[in-house]
């Protein structure tokens, strides 16, 4: 094993405001799961998405999810379409609620849900007599869905979408930030996320009525009385004071992290795209990713895990690309519409360093090491 340092997937990356923000809420008493920093934070996020959105900021983007399906109806014994190539918490929600998970695959384009499988998903689902109740769209590694298509589909049927941001905040779609195509769409602050909080997330919508419907469900679904009265079921998952102060002093920076994860992808096409076994995913005309996650495609299985351990070997940690949900063992008796996309980008994809705060050093030994691998 190397004696160098490691260099991690994605780690976080401060600004050098945050305490400020972390001192001000102390040195007001605003150590709550609400006060100024909250509301700042909310505002902060709404003008970097612009098109009116609002925002709600909660514990986490799980959470954002679980409340987003909830106001949109969705309840047990319902039908919810998933992108199956994901991180796990795009689904769990859909059983928190004890609804059913129904999986559709990616596409080559953007590696994120097929328009042509999510239509072809619905009409079955309605031939077999169970409409879907929502659909919950992926921009994974930060690259965005097809969102044009993906919302005609939507809209044909009359199905909301839940528009699952969370490795998406920076990137755009003709121009327009991802988290606010969606009926409901949802951030993450993780602390692997381009931004972090440490742990956080947020709901953002265009219509008001769901933010506020959000925070109310967020806070223990508190009525309007002198009492503590409650008529439907609450949750406790709105942000703390403390931790939207480090948000607030991120996105005094989140641009400049999205240009640094950017640069990591250039950095990685420049130096290894001549070597031909590889492939990198281009963003397709009218897209701007956020470069979240860096990822190359390898020929095989057996490829992709030789440079995953040579990197390991010196000290540099690298992940296989998600495996996708309908192939885990909790999620593997659902329903599933298929062409082998995910499965395939799973065996040969491989997620390299990508925190903005890698030096070119890093990078360099990232890529001398890849590169040693095909000589
Ligand atoms: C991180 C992530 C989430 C969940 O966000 P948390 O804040 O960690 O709960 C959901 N979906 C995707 C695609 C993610 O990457």
């Amino acid at each position: 094993m190397s004696q160098e340092s490691k260099i991690w997937l994605s780690s976080p990356h401060m600004g050098g405001e945050e305490q400020n923000f972390v001192k001000e809420a102390f040195d007001t008493n605003w150590i709550a799961p609400l006060g100024p920093n909250v509301t700042f934070f909310e505002n902060d996020i709404a003008a970097y998405v612009k098109n009116d959105v609002s925002v709600a900021a909660l514990s986490s983007g799980t959470a954002a999810i679980h409340l987003a399906l909830e106001i949109l109806g969705i309840k047990s014994g319902d039908e919810v379409l998933c992108q199956t190539f994901t991180f796990s918490a795009s689904a769990n929600p859909i059983k928190y609620l004890g609804a059913t998970p129904v999986f559709v695959d990616s596409e080559k384009d953007t590696w994120n849900m097929s328009p042509k499988l999510l239509e072809e998903a619905i009409e079955d689902r309605i031939a077999k007599g169970v409409k879907p109740k929502a659909i919950v769209a992926v921009h994974l590694y930060g690259m965005p869905y097809k969102v044009t298509e993906i919302n005609a589909i939507a809209e044909k049927y009359n199905i909301p979408v839940v528009e699952d941001s969370a490795e998406a905040l920076g990137s755009t779609y003709n121009g327009v930030k991802c988290g606010g195509f969606g009926t409901v769409g949802i951030l993450s602050f993780n602390g692997n996320k381009i931004i972090t909080t440490s742990g956080g997330g947020a709901l953002v919508t265009k219509d008001k009525a769901i933010k506020d419907r959000a925070v109310f469900l967020a806070t223990q679904a508190r009525e309007d009385a002198p009492h503590y009265q409650h008529n439907v079921v609450g949750y406790n998952y709105r942000m703390s004071n403390v931790l939207a102060g480090i948000g607030r002093g991120q996105m005094l920076v989140l641009d400049d992290r999205v240009a640094a994860r950017r640069a990591n992808y250039q950095y990685y096409y420049d130096n290894l795209h001549l070597i031909k076994e590889l492939e990198f995913l281009n963003e397709p005309s009218g897209v701007f990713s956020n470069r979240w996650l860096s990822c190359i495609l390898t020929p095989s299985f057996k490829i992709r895990e030789k440079i995953r351990l040579a990197l390991l070997n010196e000290n540099i940690e690298s992940r296989p690309l998600w495996k996708p949900m309908h192939a885990q063992p909790v999620f593997k008796d659902y329903a599933s519409y298929m062409d082998g996309t995910s499965e395939d980008l799973f065996e040969r994809g491989l997620c390299l360093p990508s925190g903005s705060n890698l030096e070119k050093k890093d990078l360099e030994r990232i890529v001398r090491t890849i590169k040693s691998q095909f000589i």
